[in-house]
């Protein structure tokens, strides 16, 4: 299911990341009486009644050296780009100002829903405060109150009544949806450009809904994939999508839709920590992970080059110690179609399920092999493991008392099973419970 997206914009102060936190119910980013503060999250889910949806904190997005004016229009643009609803924020405690008027300018181009909400509305006598926000043009504005929680459900009731209504499963099962994601220039539309270029490759035209002008569905040997996002990973020109926020925001959309996630590094340029923080996403994420190291062509190489790459990709990855590298040139297609395989076999690894009499017989052999830890004279006692769902697998271990399962032996657990199986190319997660 693609979850509906909200969008929260408004000029700086008037409440936006404490409403977001308010949504997404942590206190997730910083809330500051400083304008512009810097904030960790932009972009979190939230639910409300049956109602599931991400959210986005526009307010977050912070464009490098603009003026302030400008800042707060390309944040009204990135909400009318990415936001099935947007919420255009106020606030009553200082009515309407200039720098509301021009956010609302900008909103009138939109043909997206907006919800006006009237911020800092602490008690019901400053009720009367909302009426002047009427001459923004957005209809009735909802007075809330997002330190005290006040008004947040009619906001949000609001903004519910304008999702999408078809929201059924957008692929078919047998559909490999993978995205490319990376930091800008490591050549992700290149390769996009290259693969769907290859021969063979059956481009699917199906014209109609906004997902389908955003991923591209094609077919190469009887397999079906979409790359998702491909219209995000294309487009380029506007001024806030080459700020690192944003680029972020647009990864996780992209890595939330897929089975499959390319993580793509530029062997030119090498990596560095912005290249580890967007494959973290994509590892916690639970998606199946191939690592793509491209613009090989630009590279000096002899004999031992792809080995020392290789070392030094696991050394700053080591949490993605499971994926699979593909050494490879977008520009000159040279082991291009080395990538198609890994990606079916990650794919096929990430939904795999095992048989729970081998199962066992492997723990059960790893126990043997190396018994199991005590802790202030106990034993963690192992007495039957199962698979419990896939994408990613997921096992859980029954077990005498869940806290005796440490860090260390959990992770000889997992070498075990993988050593048994495989499962190149996905996370697999272990969980102990008790057996009751
Ligand atoms: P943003 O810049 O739009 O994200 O605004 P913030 O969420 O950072 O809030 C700016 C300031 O307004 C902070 O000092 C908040 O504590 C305060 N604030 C937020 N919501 C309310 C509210 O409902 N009532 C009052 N009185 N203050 C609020
Ligand atoms: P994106 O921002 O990640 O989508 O990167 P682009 O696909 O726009 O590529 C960025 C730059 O790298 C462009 O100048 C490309 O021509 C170049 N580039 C992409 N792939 C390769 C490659 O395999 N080898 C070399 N030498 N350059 C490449």
């Amino acid at each position: 299911m693609v979850k509906p997206v909200i969008a929260i914009v408004g000029r700086p102060n008037v409440g936006k990341s404490t409403i977001f936190n308010r949504v997404v119910g942590e206190r997730i980013s910083i809330v500051e009486d400083v304008p512009g503060v810097t904030r960790d999250r932009i972009y979190s889910s939230g639910e409300w009644l049956a109602h599931e949806f991400n959210i986005i904190d526009t307010g977050g997005i912070d464009i490098g050296d603009e003026p302030f004016l400008e800042q707060i229009r390309q944040q009204a643009e990135v909400a009318m780009d990415e936001a099935d609803v947007i919420i255009f924020l106020t606030n009553g405690r200082e009515g309407v100002t200039p720098a509301d008027e021009e956010v609302a300018k900008i909103l009138y181009k939109t043909k997206k829903p907006v919800v006006l909400g009237v911020n800092k509305i602490d008690n019901p006598e400053m009720r009367e405060q909302i009426y002047d926000f009427y001459a923004l043009g957005f209809g009735e504005p909802i007075p809330i109150s997002g330190s005290h929680g006040l008004g947040i459900g009619d906001l949000l009731d609001e903004a519910a009544k304008h999702f999408p209504k078809t929201n059924q499963a957008e692929y078919e099962a047998d559909v490999i949806k993978f995205s490319l994601i990376g930091r800008p220039n490591v050549g992700k539309s290149s390769l996009v450009n290259a693969i769907l270029g290859e021969e063979r490759v059956i481009v699917s035209n199906i014209a109609g809904t906004t997902r389908d002008a955003i991923d591209s569905p094609y077919t190469y040997d009887g397999q079906k994939y979409s790359i998702i996002d491909t219209a995000g990973i294309r487009k380029k020109g506007k001024v806030y999508e080459t700020t690192e926020k944003y680029s972020v925001l647009r990864a996780l959309r992209a890595i939330e839709r897929s089975d499959v996630v390319l993580v793509v590094i530029s062997a030119e340029e090498g990596i560095i920590e912005q290249d580890k923080k967007i494959a973290g996403y994509a590892h916690e994420a639970g998606r199946a992970v191939v690592i793509v190291v491209n613009k090989w062509d630009a590279v000096e190489k002899d004999e031992k080059t792809m080995k020392e790459f290789e070392q030094r990709i696991r050394e700053h990855f080591l949490f993605l110690d499971y994926a699979p590298i593909v050494f490879l040139s977008a520009k000159t297609k040279k082991r291009i179609h080395t990538l198609l395989p890994m990606i079916n076999l990650a794919s096929e690894n990430h939904s795999m399920r095992v048989e729970t009499s081998v199962l066992n017989d492997i723990i059960m052999d790893a126990v043997a092999m190396n018994p199991t830890p005590t802790d202030k004279g106990k034993r963690l006692k192992i007495y039957y493991t199962t698979q419990v769902s896939v994408k990613p697998p997921t096992f859980v271990v029954f077990v005498n008392e869940p806290e005796l399962l440490h860090f260390s032996y959990e992770r000889f657990l997992e070498n075990r099973i993988r050593d048994a199986f495989g499962f190149e190319g996905t996370p697999i997660k272990i969980f102990a419970r008790e057996r009751k």
